[in-house]
């Protein structure tokens, strides 16, 4: 990742959801998420974002207003008949283990990507976790991006191996857990994981691994970061989407990809990530500001000095 970037654009698509979500803290139905939506909003503290996903006739006008209001470009959301995405998870006692108790894809279903001439030209491009052929379909569609993102899940690595091992080749950055990277790499050691990883083509992985923290592994060098020590997590639900989203959002709007610049983005990924698990959803983000970010940041990089 070398490359100068002159437009902080960024733009992501993913799922637009509402979520059911059931942690040890409690309960909370009908929560705006979703890949896409996690990121973006994450993304919007530090730089612009376009978002392209389908919306159902049921999206409401004040989700739609929330988005707004941070500055997110709503025009790639595209309105189809149907409900919008849902989705039930149900986190365990340890909260980096949960399963999905119901999925209902609605307005997903047949969806076809359009990317319009407006969002061709982000400079960023994330590929949020959806089906990896939905994601080849809309990269095919950018001009030239400078950087590629991509986040996967356990379910598209054992049901669409072959599309989401097709894009490797075409990311700069691999976003995903450490239980996907043994999945995908078909090894136990993470660190074995990562190097498989690299050699199937992605430019770097980052290995997310719930409270402890994160490594960046790109050929010939490993970075790694605590996760912030918080006291009490909520739901760690988007976590990794809003990590992905402070990290390129940062990236973005700095426009410097050398390497000390990579791994403060690492950081402030791993602040707002912070954030997001203190609240059901992304309601923490709703009242989260720039100055607490900066604090976070500040106390993170305390917390990692010697
Ligand atoms: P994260 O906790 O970062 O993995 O992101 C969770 C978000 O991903 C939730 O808001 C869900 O709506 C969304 N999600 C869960 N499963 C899927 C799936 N199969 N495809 C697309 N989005 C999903």
């Amino acid at each position: 990742m070398t490359a100068a970037v002159n437009d902080g654009a960024i733009a992501v698509i993913g799922s637009v959801a509402f979520d059911t979500l059931e942690t040890p803290a409690g309960r909370a139905d009908d929560e705006l998420g979703g890949s896409a939506v996690h990121f973006a909003v994450a993304a919007s503290f530090f730089t612009k974002v376009q978002l392209v996903a389908p919306i159902g006739d049921d999206f409401p006008a004040e989700a739609l207003r929330y988005l707004e209001s941070r500055g997110i470009d709503c025009s790639g959301l595209e309105r189809r008949a149907g409900r919008t995405f849902r989705w039930h998870g149900r986190y365990h006692e340890d909260m980096n283990r949960r399963d999905t108790l119901h999925l209902d894809l609605g307005v997903f279903g047949g969806f076809q990507p359009r990317v319009t001439d407006a969002i061709r030209r982000a400079p960023f491009v994330f590929l949020g976790n959806i089906d990896p052929t939905l994601q080849g379909g809309v990269l095919d569609q950018f001009a030239s991006p400078t950087l590629v993102g991509l986040d996967t899940m356990n379910h598209w690595i054992d049901e669409a191996r072959a599309p989401l091992e097709a894009l490797l080749p075409r990311v700069d950055l691999l976003v995903i857990n450490d239980e996907e990277a043994r999945q995908l790499s078909r090894e136990t050691n993470v660190a074995r994981a990562a190097r498989r990883i690299l050699g199937l083509g992605a430019k770097s992985v980052l290995v997310k691994r719930g409270e402890y923290g994160a490594i960046l592994f790109s050929p010939g060098s490993v970075f790694a970061v605590p996760a912030f020590p918080l006291e009490e997590v909520f739901d760690p639900t988007g976590a990794g989407d809003t990590f992905a989203g402070g990290l390129l959002g940062h990236l973005a709007a700095s426009g410097d990809l050398a390497t000390p610049n990579v791994r403060r983005a690492i950081v402030y990924g791993s602040v707002l990530a912070s954030f997001v698990v203190e609240d059901f959803g992304g309601r923490r983000m709703r009242t989260l500001e720039r100055d607490a970010i900066e604090q976070r940041y500040r106390q993170f990089v305390a917390l990692t000095e010697f």
